[in-house]
């Protein structure tokens, strides 16, 4: 075995590779950006090699900068994660011309797998179920839309380098093909320099359903049941599970040696992923493999009982498989999401920020938390916006998911945008605890998992509106107590119950919520004052409401009885905006009147601005023509992502602000735009 292995990779799967490999007694050596100095993987290797500047194009990317942190540490062997090096040829040759063991399958099984199109081509020779489609080589567009045409809409136009969901497009009819496939080969281009398209027959309401596949060198091969990884928003998942619902083991059998075969056709070794197409009628169809530890690794691990990662530093060392196909058993049902920094309601944009608050759920034998990042720590652009991934366990799917949604209440970020509310409804909503899945699935139940409403009942949000009126209130006596004289208790100044001669002590608060766009002044009656004994808490009236609150605040939980009502909630405070975090949602509030009727006024057309910092790609529009309600005007790239900007309604574009190649912040106006006249429009 090896005594010391370098990690090229950050974040949770380089935390993730370095805590198993501690447990094993190896050490371990990390390798960071300029934007990676503090973070969680630096802090928990043994060392530590700087490689260069945020971009990972400068730094995880750049093979020769890892080689040499390798050597210059004395590590046998590198684990690349996923994503970054992970499924580069060039990276794994390298790393055997200087000696050291490329902790992952042998370098023509990377190259074969390496293209969608080429492995395909592979799968068939082995006799591996493929979706429909064209695979070859001419990338003349006409013909490409011919293949199209023959086949039937819609088609899906898949980058042969891809991955992570990038360069595919859906078309639904043959008029939409060009501009896809023109998008979909952009996107490729910039994703992997390489926009090599194939076209496939998409499949209306397919599960995606892959298999974990392990070969030791010694020609051994086993496969660790299935995941179930259908809930998709973007082609990229959200929730992932093992085992899959409703499969039979006949089924899992079947899947299981289809993907041994698929492997053993490519010589692999270590760990992979055979990836399939369920369709509704049982059949299966080969999509890609990774040759690589996946995201949602976890679920396997925890139904099998299984530790991966050691398993791949194992294969690696040139031991056989610690475990038969006959001994590996299933235990249980576990489930992953993915907590991302990002705005589901805005599309799932990706968002940055620093997490000013983090409180994670307690991890247990039923909860587990892989993350790479702790309170204070930044989702910055540089990188994926993966915050952490959670994942449950226990004897049954029902009762997992129970523990899943447990854990997402418990799980409270701020200072960033996240996914973790629109996860929960998810885990939740009654098609998902039915199972009712396939790759559609977010789209099918929008109206469930997008509700106009804050999400909260009107008496939980009376009771959150209460507890807020009560969490001033306290704030307000903590700070007048920090303010207090000891030396002259009985001074006047030192009042600050609002108490006044012959009438109940009152006091207004005026909160704003801006969730709703909406302020509310809370009377608040001391129904304690002048009684310093025994403290009666306080009467709080709006909005026709009467409600008595009382409670304690210390620092970040709010212990309260609401008319009655006895919680403990998690509180935090970024930027004068407090966050009260109930077990159905985020509530917001603040103190200060923010200016609502400004934000309301540019909410309906700030689509002319950046949503975030960016590239500018390319210009749909000329400046000064006219264009209709929804036109395509720009295109722009940010965090690996094209967004385009559409005409809020019809109009003129009379100037554009940048050039495509030019850099713009998030928020920057990005053109001039004339809304026409109800006249001119008629
Ligand atoms: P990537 O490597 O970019 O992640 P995949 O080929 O793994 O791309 O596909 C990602 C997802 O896209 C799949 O999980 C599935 O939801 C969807 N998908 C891929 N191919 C098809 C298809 N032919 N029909 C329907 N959906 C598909």
């Amino acid at each position: 075995m090896f005594d010391k292995i370098l990690v090229a990779n950050r974040g949770e799967i380089a935390c993730r590779v370095i805590k198993t490999a501690q447990q094993m007694g190896i050490r371990t050596v990390a390798v960071y950006s300029d934007a990676d100095a503090n973070a969680l993987h630096v802090e928990m290797a043994d060392e530590a090699i700087h490689i260069g500047p945020a971009p990972s194009r400068e730094s995880y990317l750049v093979m020769e900068n890892i080689i040499a942190a390798a050597q210059q540490s004395g590590a046998q062997a590198i684990h690349p994660g996923y994503g970054f090096l992970s499924e580069n040829a060039a990276f794994c040759q390298l790393c055997a011309a200087h000696n050291l063991v490329f902790i992952g399958p042998p370098v023509g099984a990377i190259e074969a797998m390496g293209s969608k199109s080429a492995a395909k081509t592979i799968m068939e020779t082995a006799g591996v179920p493929l979706v429909p489609g064209y695979h070859g080589e001419n990338q003349d567009a006409a013909f490409l839309q011919q293949v199209a045409d023959e086949m039937g809409y819609p088609v899906l136009l898949k980058a042969a380098a891809g991955g992570g969901g990038k360069g595919m497009r859906q078309v639904w009819a043959a008029d939409e093909f060009t501009e896809a496939l023109a998008a979909a080969q952009r996107e490729a281009m910039n994703a992997f320099n390489d926009d090599i398209m194939l076209v496939e027959k998409y499949l209306t309401q397919p599960r995606h359903v892959e298999i974990q596949v392990f070969c030791d060198q010694h020609g051994n091969a086993v496969y660790l049941a299935e995941r179930d990884c259908s809930v998709q928003r973007r082609h990229q998942k959200v929730i992932e599970e093992a085992p899959a619902p409703g499969m039979t083991p006949e089924l899992r059998q079947q899947m299981g040696e289809a993907a041994i075969a698929a492997a053993q056709a490519i010589g692999y070794a270590g760990a992979g992923t055979v990836e399939f197409l369920l369709d509704s009628d049982g059949a299966f169809y080969f999509m890609e493999m990774n040759t690589r530890l996946q995201v949602e690794h976890p679920v396997t691990e925890m139904i099998t009982g299984q530790d991966l990662v050691e398993w791949q530093l194992r294969v690696a060392a040139g031991e056989t498989l610690p475990l038969a196909q006959e001994a590996i058993s299933i235990n249980g049902h576990a489930v992953e999401v993915r907590i991302y920094a990002e705005d589901p309601d805005n599309d799932f944009l990706p968002a940055t920020g620093a997490l000013t608050f983090l409180q994670t759920p307690p991890e247990n034998t039923h909860t587990r938390v892989d993350t790479g990042v702790r309170q204070g720590d930044a989702v910055s652009v540089y990188y994926d916006p993966m915050i952490a991934k959670l994942i449950t366990w226990d004897e049954d799917r029902t009762r997992a998911l129970q523990r899943m949604a447990r854990a997402l209440a418990d799980y409270r970020i701020n200072g960033v945008t996240t996914n973790i509310r629109f996860l929960q409804r998810l885990v939740s909503c009654q098609p998902f605890i039915d199972a009712e899945l396939d790759t559609g699935f977010i789209e099918k139940q929008r109206a469930l998992l997008f509700p106009q409403h804050t999400g909260l009942s009107e008496q939980e949000h009376l009771r959150a509106v209460a507890m807020a009126g009560l969490i001033l209130i306290l704030l307000q006596k903590q700070q007048s107590a920090s303010y207090h004289n000891p030396h002259d208790p009985h001074s006047p100044w030192q009042q600050h119950d609002g108490w006044r001669l012959n009438a109940a002590a009152l006091q207004p608060f005026t909160l704003a919520l801006p969730n709703t766009a909406q302020q509310l002044v809370i009377a608040v009656e001391d129904l304690g004052a002048g009684n310093k004994d025994s403290h009666k808490g306080y009467r709080l009236r709006f909005d026709g409401h009467e409600i008595d609150a009382c409670g304690t605040l210390d620092a970040h939980t709010l212990h309260s009885t609401i008319n009655g009502y006895r919680t403990q909630t998690a509180i935090a405070e970024h930027a004068g905006v407090y966050t009260l975090y109930t077990p159905n949602g985020p509530f917001p509030f603040s103190t200060v009147e923010p200016d609502l009727g400004e934000a309301d006024a540019t909410a309906g057309d700030n689509s002319l601005s950046a949503p975030m910092n960016g590239t500018i790609v390319t210009l749909l529009a000329d400046a000064g023509s006219t264009v209709a309600a929804g036109d395509a005007l720009l295109v722009m790239e940010a965090m690996k992502m094209e967004h385009t900007i559409r005409a809020p309604a019809a109009g003129i574009v009379t100037e554009f602000y940048f050039q495509p190649g030019d850099l713009v912040d998030g928020g920057a106006e990005l053109l001039a735009f004339e809304l026409s006249t109800a006249e001119e429009a008629a």
